[in-house]
Order: structure tokens, then sequence, then C-alpha cells
């Protein structure tokens, strides 16, 4: 059958599944603008991990979590859904609890709201240019994007793209995987992009330098990055990385000011509401708690309802998440049992993307919703939403994906509004950034990856002034708490910064161990790489 990946890398990549002597075969779906035209290497780890080690199902769960939310007796509880799966459907677990009124939700995400609320405010939408757009610019600019490892579709359209003859201008505090084939890359100090942005629109040349000086970039690299936007049309792409900084909202609003002031705006992609031309689920006005309370609000509730997220692994905190879910009573609703789920009280096993018929758009690229089919035989989450609807006496009409209503995608128009320069946030010891990898999403790691790569990577001084070598175990610490892994040694990484694949197990803990809450400028994301460590041999 014709299925996609629902999964919240930007792509939504079209594909085909069949059973074949009791094992899928994928096979990829017709290319079209960047989209699809091979098999992503994440499928078959998201159905090894969800379908063939997915979590046994207790055919009570459902009954034992209604019984639960009865007893409450019109006490509040918090509700949070994750986002690890983006389809249309997850939605019928949001309007399931708002019809319940003593359900609490989070305001904010640990995701890319940041980046969104900078393109509404600018823009009025949150909405991308069509992916054929970038076959009309001289040269692309990515901001922060490592497209190698998040969004394998669009790298390789980049690598036709530069094939064709457009130059490509990366742009990272780290040299990632993306970065060889790049035509050009600059390591820039971290947080700097929106002062970069500035320094072009300048017409102050002191100004100008100092703005330069901030960024760590010499004035050969200024003049290539200019270099790049004097010479013709080009296509500017921000990635989530620089929206999980203290000045992450500022920093886009820059790039997206920078774009709109060389002409460049139909030329301007982030990112795109992957439900943006369907008809939202007719959820009811809720009440919210803001994410930075996390997870400290959590013991003033009796239950917390988690559907589809990890958040003792991947929100900050992460020791005094596993202490709030130890004493709150806990129903999980996944595919698998994870550090979260460990503590449910009731645990409900989900199918997964694979066992949901849903309709969702791209994430990225501007093109129409597809609707796919049921493929493993196991409950999905509309029909537990339903099921668990019934058992508490709430009305829930489930709208089949086929005829979920479409609506006009918007559009963007820009409306200049006052900037402050975006300076980094500064503090004491080594910046911590994490960064996705090739073979999972967020925590989905799938089992055969083991758990032996927990890495911190750090720069060549960085080495030599604490007597670091390759191998050698170290534990990283921050007045939130620490996790231990091992030294690599890495020219890919500059200055203080320390380096690690996010949401990994580690030797000892997790990398969230040491991340404080921070919120960022737009209020409602957090600022991960705003965390400041230091580090000790063990
Ligand atoms: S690139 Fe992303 S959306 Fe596409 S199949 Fe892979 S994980 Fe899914």
């Amino acid at each position: 059958m014709k299925t996609f990946c629902s999964k919240d890398c930007p792509d939504f990549c079209d594909f085909y599944i069949e059973e074949e002597n009791g094992k899928p075969v994928f096979k990829s779906a017709e290319e079209k603008n960047g989209r699809n035209g091979f098999v992503c290497s994440k499928l078959k780890d998201f159905y090894e991990r969800e379908i063939t080690h997915g979590a046994e199902s207790d055919p009570e769960s459902l009954s034992k979590a209604a019984e639960l939310i009865k007893s409450l007796n019109g006490s509040e509880f918090l509700f949070m859904r994750g986002s690890g799966s983006l389809g249309y459907a997850m939605g019928w677990w949001d309007v399931l609890f708002s019809g319940i009124k003593d359900a609490v939700f989070i305001e904010g995400s640990p995701c890319d709201i940041t980046g969104e609320t900078a393109h509404e405010f600018d823009f009025g939408v949150c909405d991308n240019p069509p992916a054929e757009n970038l076959k009309n610019a001289d040269s692309i600019i990515i901001f922060g994007r490592n497209a190698k490892v998040v969004s394998q579709h669009f790298f390789s359209y980049l690598l036709r793209l530069k094939k064709a003859g457009k130059r490509i201008l990366y742009i990272d505090p780290i040299r990632t995987e993306t970065a060889p084939s790049a035509t050009d890359f600059i390591q820039i100090n971290p947080a700097c992009d929106g002062l970069l942005c500035e320094a072009y629109l300048t017409e102050d040349s002191g100004r100008r330098r100092e703005l330069i000086a901030q960024t760590g970039l010499t004035e050969a690299e200024y003049n290539l990055f200019a270099g790049y936007i004097k010479k013709g049309r080009t296509a500017f792409i921000t990635g989530f990385g620089l929206q999980r900084y203290k000045n992450g909202m500022a920093m886009v609003r820059w790039i997206n000011r920078l774009a709109v002031k060389t002409g460049n705006e139909s030329l301007l992609y982030y990112a795109r509401g992957s439900k943006t031309e369907l008809a939202s689920v007719p959820k009811q006005p809720v009440r919210r708690v803001n994410i930075s309370l996390l997870p400290d609000i959590i013991e003033q509730f009796p239950l917390m309802i988690i559907v589809g997220a990890n958040p003792a692994v991947t929100f900050p905190e992460t020791d005094k998440w596993h202490k709030a879910l130890e004493k709150v009573k806990l129903i999980s609703i996944d595919t698998n049992i994870t550090e979260t789920s460990k503590h449910a009280d009731v645990f409900i096993r989900a199918g997964g993307m694979f066992a949901q018929n849903d309709v969702m758009g791209s994430y990225f690229f501007n093109d129409r919703p597809s609707v796919r089919g049921k493929f493993a035989a196991l409950p999905s989450d509309s029909e537990l939403a339903a099921e668990l609807a019934g058992l508490l006496g709430v009305r829930l009409d489930i709208t089949d994906p086929e005829t979920v209503e479409r609506k006009a995608p918007p559009s963007r128009k820009y409306t200049e509004k006052p900037l402050e320069s975006a300076y980094p946030h500064e503090s004491e010891g080594y910046r911590l950034i994490t960064g996705s990898h090739t073979s999972y999403l967020n925590s989905q790691v799938p089992p055969s990856m083991g758990e032996n790569d927990a890495f911190v990577f750090i720069s060549p001084e960085t080495a030599e002034k604490e007597q670091l070598t390759d191998g050698s175990n170290v534990e990283v610490f921050s007045p939130s708490g620490s996790f231990t892994g091992v030294i690599n040694v890495s020219a890919n990484i500059a200055g203080n910064v320390i380096f690690a694949y996010k949401n990994r197990k580690m030797t000892k803990g997790y990398i969230n161990c040491a991340t404080p809450v921070i919120l960022t400028d737009s209020g409602n994301g957090v600022a991960y790489y705003d965390t400041f460590v230091n580090m000790v041999r063990k």
C-alpha cells in the first residue's frame, strides 16, 4: 500500500509498504520536487522499534485508565501529548481530553515553536514557499540545518541543486555531517546568526566590525557570506537548532528581515504546519500551564497523562522528571516502554504510525496533504482515544482521514516591527549543544543500535586545556545534574562547545540530566543550547 511517514523530521515522505513472509518490504515513492525518490534509512528502524520490538499490550489497560481518571472525582490532572508523530489523528487525544474540564494542557513545546512564533510575528503565518522556488535561486545559505541527518530527501534535493550549479553556503557552530557537501562552510560562534544578518544590513561600518567580531568570523568569511547575497538571488534556509537559544526568536527574525530586505522573501524557508491545509480537530478551549513550570508543577496534580512523548529523556531536568513521575499517578500511552513509561501506573500500548490511518501535509514541503491506510494490525491512537472516550462517557466523533475538510493555505505578509540585536547569552563553563543522529529521531532509538556510543565531543583546544584524550571518561555537570560519557576529540567542534547526540543514553545518565529549564525569547520554547557545564575526569 502507498503510505507516508509522519515522523517529525520535516520531509513527510511517501513510500510503499507490503508484507512478504511476515516481514515488511519498503519501496520508494516517485520523486517529487525534493520529496521521496528513495527509502529513508530511518524507516526500517521505526518499524523495528515500534512493531518488531514494541511493548506488550495489556487488554485491561483502557478500563484501568478510565477507572483512574474517574477516581479523581473532579480534581485537575495534567495532559501532555508529544510530537514524535505529527499525523492529524494524534489530535483526537487532544479532542478527548479537551472534553474533560479537569484536564490541564501544556503551553509551549521543546521542538520548533520559537521559530514558528518568530514567523507568525513577522509574517502573520508560519509557511514555506514551494520547494521548486529553489531552482530560481543562484545560491543557497543554510543556517544551522544539518540536512544530511535530519532531512534525507531534502538533502539529496540540495545535492542535485548543487550539481545544477547552485552554490551552497552552510553556517553552523558544529562542522556537522552536512558541511562537506556544501560549496562553503563557515563555523560561526553559537547563537550569533542574528548578529551576522544584522552586520550585513547595517550601513554603519564600525557597527558592522563590532558585530562580525562577535560572530567569531574572519573578515574573509564575512565577505564570503556577503558575496553570496550580493551575487544574485539567494535562498535562506533556517534550521531548528538556532531557535533553541535564549535569543532564538530574535535570530530567526533577523534571518527573516535579511531575506525580505534583500528581495528574497520567496526563497525564505523554515517550516510550515503539517496540518495547515486541514480543518482543525474540534478541540474545546482548555486551561494550560507554561512548559517552564515542568517538571516542578507535576506534583501538584494527582495524575498525569502522557501520550507519545518521553519527557523523562527529551525535556530538561531529567533527574527531577524521574522524581516527579515517581510521585504522581501516570497513564502513559506509547508504542514502547520508555524511560517515561517505566513509571506508568497504567501503560496503554499504541500501534504507532504503521497502525494509524491518517492524513497530513509536509512540515517543510508545500505539497497537498496525503492520506494513508492502516498497515499494522495493532490498536491505533484514534481507535484507543475513541474507546477510552466511550469508557469515560465523553463524546468523540472521529472524522475519517479521507473526509477531513481541506482549507486554503495561508500566505505570508511581512510587517516590519522593532527588532533588537540578537546577542548570545553567555555564562561560565562549556556550552553544551546537542544534535540529531542519522539513525534515530528524538529518543526513538532502534534496539539494534545498542548503547555503545556515549560520546562527548570536544574541541582540540578543550582537550589540551583539560588534559583529556580520546576514550577518557568524564562526568559532565551543571547545577541541574550530570551525566557520564566518553571523550571524543574532534576538529568538527570549536572553542568552548561540547557536543553530544541528543537524548542518547550515556554511560551514566542522559544528556538532559545537565540541562536546566530556560525559556527562549518567545516565552514558549526551551533554550536547550544555553546549557553551560563543566567536566571532571572519572
Ligand atoms: S526523512 Fe523523515 S519523514 Fe522521511 S521517511 Fe525518513 S524519518 Fe520519515
